[in-house]
């Protein structure tokens, strides 16, 4: 199994909390969407052929392609590589990129998932990051999508908003239980260096929402989606059943998975590799067919690491059987040795498998997962 990201590095807006890779001008999507098809050319061997259950456009914005566009990538993606028939193909998207015109051309096109980066349901939240959407038209989006037939929608939401208070995040909630959707990813907000938003904090202009604020809204949060009916199976990700992400499960199961575009990130099981995060270079080196990227091959230490970090933020939680298998009966022995004291306080609980977070670990995720990693 295998899966593949297509990285879309175009944004009309820079929403000023965010560090991916993009660029605000659109004058090269067509150049950018030939670049990513030769790539995906000459790449096709990089999954050995592997069937691929989970593609996943995303950005940048994916949804300022046209569907000349996507017609284009979809023909090289399923002429060169194993796509399987219930592949879950997601398209990321803006909610007003969604208008009824292009989700009818959505629709004739492979797609069968959306994730809408929604994130508030409040215009004063969304121009306090420059989100170019506003509420209603994130609402109108769902109810447009659902009426093209989209059935399994996934929307984005952040909490911990410059001047969101509790209520307001409560509010959200509400506003997005309300739209029904299959999937939900709600992260907290954080403030990366470089950003608008950290800039504007170093001025004094915005003020961090305090640790037991964030707390106070993540506990109530968990306690609304499984009142719901939506399972947490990742720390920031909730599903109804039947609707887990396959390509964010694909990624915690540590899949080989191909990612294509300006600073996309691939790993086939052994390495992992990442394009140049700048649209021209990537797109002069594919044309020459020399795609500029950097590679790492991974220890046995790396790969545990890896596993560690990802594994421990699900539900499923680490298996100590999969362990040994991976990585050998030593990794096991210093896994359990960093965990003991964690399982003394109440922060890890066994599980049939291994271990898990309990609700007090999630809240000091970060720190556990760095103490069971092998640093020497
Ligand atoms: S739309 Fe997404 S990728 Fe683009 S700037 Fe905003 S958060 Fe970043």
């Amino acid at each position: 199994m295998a899966g593949i990201y297509l990285h879309i590095p175009f944004c009309k807006q820079r929403c000023n909390y965010c560090d991916f890779y993009k660029e605000t001008s659109l004058q090269h999507t067509d150049r950018f969407t030939e670049a990513l098809i030769t790539e995906l050319r000459l790449r096709a061997n990089y999954l050995n052929g592997a069937s691929v259950h989970t593609i996943y456009f995303g950005g940048g914005t994916p949804s300022v392609l046209s569907g000349d566009q996507f017609q284009r990538i979809f023909r090289v993606l399923f002429d060169r590589y194993a796509i399987t028939e219930d592949a879950e193909i997601t398209l990321e998207a803006n909610p007003d990129d969604l208008t009824p015109a292009y989700l009818t051309m959505l629709t004739g096109l492979p797609f069968n998932r959306l994730s809408m980066g929604i994130q508030s349901f409040s215009d004063t939240e969304l121009k306090a990051v420059n989100r170019r959407h506003t509420a209603r038209q994130a609402l109108e989006a769902v109810k447009d999508a659902r009426q093209a037939g989209f059935q399994n929608i996934s929307i984005d939401l952040i909490y911990g908003l410059p001047g969101q208070s509790f209520e307001q995040w409560m509010q959200n909630l509400q506003y997005a239980f309300e739209l029904e959707p299959e999937h939900i990813s709600a992260y907290g907000l954080t403030y990366e260096e470089g950003t608008g938003l950290w800039k504007q904090r170093a001025r004094g202009l915005v003020r961090e929402t305090p640790d037991e604020v964030m707390l106070k809204m993540y506990r109530y949060m968990l306690l609304q989606m499984s009142s719901k009916g939506y399972e947490a199976y990742e720390i920031s990700n909730f599903a109804l059943p039947g609707f887990r992400s396959k390509h964010n499960s694909a990624y915690w199961d540590l899949t080989p998975y191909l990612g294509a575009g300006p600073s996309a990130h691939s790993y086939d099981g052994s390495s992992r590799q990442w394009n140049i995060s700048n649209l021209m270079r990537y797109m002069e080196g594919v044309e020459k067919e020399m795609l500029a990227f950097e590679r790492e091959l991974l220890s046995e230490r790396d790969a545990y690491n890896d596993y560690v970090m990802v594994r421990l933020r699900t539900r499923a939680g680490i298996g100590y059987s999969e362990i040994v298998e991976r990585f050998g009966p030593e990794m096991l022995s210093w896994c359990k040795l960093q965990a003991e004291r964690y399982i003394q306080t109440g922060h890890l609980q066994l599980t049939a498998k291994g271990i898990q977070l309990t609700l007090e670990g999630i809240e000091i995720s970060n720190s556990i997962i760095a103490d069971l990693m092998k640093t020497d």
